[in-house]
């Protein structure tokens, strides 16, 4: 169990058990931007025995607290991101691959009296796997 996690759950005021501990772990390990059944898969596979219904709830609690965020990149799939600060995302359109793509924040040059709460730069196109079949066909 890593300690940095925990503590950074506690910092967080998540009182750090360990479903939290491992579902955070996973979601800063994963580049994949897993869904919620993605999650619940991956640690099942690990032979971590958690219901999906906590999986969903400890999800829930890291966005509300601030330390994991969403990536809408398909209206109905709710993809979940622990990595730090902001980033663009490249969406596969043929395989749904979602990679982060390093970026400064986008800035307006006039917004009048708008408020911006969030940024969210999605390009999509054809990842390099996607590419070699499609040179193939
Ligand atoms: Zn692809
Ligand atoms: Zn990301």
């Amino acid at each position: 169990m890593s300690s940095r996690t925990v503590e950074l759950l506690r910092k967080h005021g998540i009182s750090p058990s360990s479903q939290r501990v491992h579902i955070y772990h996973y979601l800063t390990a994963s580049k994949e931007h897993p869904t919620v059944d993605d999650i619940y898969a991956e640690l099942q596979k690990d032979g971590h025995l958690f219901s999906r219904a906590t999986v969903y709830n400890t999800v829930n609690l890291f966005l509300e607290k601030g330390i994991i965020h969403t990536v809408q990149a398909e209206p109905h799939e709710m993809r979940f991101d622990a990595s730090p600060g902001f980033h663009a995302h490249f969406k596969c359109e043929s395989c749904g691959l979602i990679l982060d793509i390093p970026m400064q924040e986008p800035r307006p040059d006039d917004i009048g009296n708008l408020k911006i709460s969030r940024t969210n730069v999605v390009f999509s196109g054809l990842c390099g796997e996607c590419q070699k079949t499609e040179h193939k066909e």
